[in-house]
This record gives structure tokens, C-alpha cells and sequence, in this order.
């Protein structure tokens, strides 16, 4: 497993994010930990998700406080389904059922929300476009990662794309039924799980790499083990927070060039 590079940062406002370090050229990435925000336990502290019976005021917070982080940028966001659908977005705002973002427009993020499920940060090739993807099992075994590079990359003169792999649940951490592993080695090949442990950041490089224009990298954080930093559903169910993924085209980047 190759592990790229990350760096912990505190926003302004106080969000706690990590991204790659490097950062790619033309975007900002976020991947933000649970730290610096004002939820109590069990969702200390900077939980996003108004679903999991945290406090609304404290999540609009969080909230602020993150869009403080993102240079006040809007956020567009979908309604998460675990499918593969993909959205091309020209603005902030919800853009109805999917669980992958893309856009060609600077000004504002594309944000998933996650615990466990792996955040797939994508940069087209010469950041012209950026996407975000929300890939669980469901997800990674439809190829969602796939189709939203397919779609983003485009026509055949593109070359690569760029693609980060944030905090998720590893190998160390993800036990499945045999059946499931079993479709994972099937679909991925035998690297991807460990008796019933499966990698999905493994499967989803395994995917992209077959496309053969795409450069991996994968930050190597897990968020089973590492409660300090991230949400966990599987580790710390039934009641945990959400921890928010994002991504930005800088805004004099993109459409228009
Ligand atoms: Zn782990």
C-alpha cells in the first residue's frame, strides 16, 4: 500500500481538517476530522449530521464554522443513497439524490458526509474540473469512483486525473460476511481482502487503476483506528457524528479558461 503524504490543519474558525500535502494545484481539499467543533459526547465535536440525534444548534455551528474553514465557500451537496449516481453541479445548493458531485465552476464545495465510507476526492486532468465521491461498500462495488472519473475526465484527448482517498474504515478495521469479501476478491482481485477483512481504499484503487489515467493517492487514515481524529460508525454505533469531506476548484480556475 502506498501512503501519500497529509497534514493536519486548523482552519479559521477552528475546524480541524487534514489534506494531502502537497495539495494539488487549481483545488482545495478538506477532509474534516472531528475536532474543533462544539458538539458533546458522543459527538464531540465538529459532527455535521443533523440525522443522528445531535444537537441542531450545535451542528449549525460545526457548520459555520466549517464554511469559515472553506474561505466561506457554499456548499453543494447530494442526498446520499450508497448508489452510483453522479451530479455535474454549476452552483451551491442540494442537487438531489446521488453520492458523487462534479463541477467545472470555482466559488463554492462539493461536500459529502461520511463515517467510515471512503471520501474519494477527485482533481481532473489540469484542474479544470473537481469531484467529490461517497463511496461505501455499495458504492465501490458499482464503480462509483469510476463513473466519476469517466465523466469527469471526458473525451479522449484528457489524460489523468488526480485521486485522493480520505479517511475511511482500512483493512485493519472492516470485518464482512465471507459472501461479501468473496465478491470484493472477485470483482477487485484477491489483494483486496484478508479472510474477511476488505480494504476498500485497496478496491477502489484497484478500479481506478484499471482505467489506466488516473494517479492514486491515498492518505492511509482509518477511521476505526483512529477515534481521536474520526467518526467511526462501525467502532463507536450506535450513536456518532458525521465527519464532512470537501472539495473546491479555486475559484479563478475551471469553466472559462
Ligand atoms: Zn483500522
Amino acid at each position: 500500500m502506498q501512503i501519500a503524504p497529509w497534514r493536519e490543519h486548523v482552519g479559521s474558525g477552528g475546524a480541524v481538517y487534514v489534506a494531502p500535502d502537497p495539495e494539488p494545484e487549481g483545488a482545495r481539499i478538506w477532509f474534516f476530522t472531528r475536532k474543533g467543533g462544539v458538539s458533546r459526547p458522543p459527538f464531540d465535536s465538529l459532527n455535521v449530521s443533523t440525522l443522528v440525534g445531535d444537537d441542531p444548534e450545535a451542528v449549525a455551528e460545526n457548520r459555520a464554522r466549517i464554511r469559515t474553514a472553506m474561505d466561506e465557500n457554499d456548499s453543494a451537496w447530494v442526498r446520499q443513497v450508497a448508489g452510483d449516481g453522479v451530479r455535474s453541479v454549476t452552483g451551491p445548493g442540494l442537487a438531489g439524490e446521488g453520492d458523487a458531485l462534479l463541477t467545472d465552476r470555482g466559488g463554492f464545495s462539493l461536500v459529502v458526509a461520511v463515517a467510515d465510507c471512503v471520501p474519494v476526492a477527485l482533481v481532473g486532468s489540469e484542474a479544470g474540473t473537481v469531484g467529490m465521491v461517497h463511496s461505501g461498500w455499495r458504492g465501490t462495488l458499482l464503480g462509483i469512483s469510476e463513473a466519476a472519473v469517466e465523466e469527469e475526465v471526458g473525451g479522449p484527448d484528457q489524460s489523468c486525473a488526480r485521486v485522493y482517498i480520505g479517511p475511511c474504515i482500512r483493512g485493519c478495521c472492516y470485518e464482512v460476511s465471507e459472501e461479501l469479501a468473496g465478491r470484493f476478491a472477485e470483482r477487485f482481485g484477491s489483494g483486496v481482502v484478508s479472510g474477511r477483512m476488505l480494504s476498500l481504499p485497496d478496491a477502489i484503487r484497484a478500479n481506478l487503476e484499471e482505467t489506466g489515467r488516473v494517479e492514486v493517492h491515498d492518505l492511509g487514515l482509518c477511521t476505526g483506528c483512529r477515534p481521536d481524529l474520526f467518526y467511526s460508525h462501525r467502532k463507536q454505533k450506535p450513536k456518532t457524528g458525521r465527519n464532512l469531506a470537501a472539495i473546491a476548484l479555486e475559484a479563478d480556475a475551471g469553466a472559462g479558461r
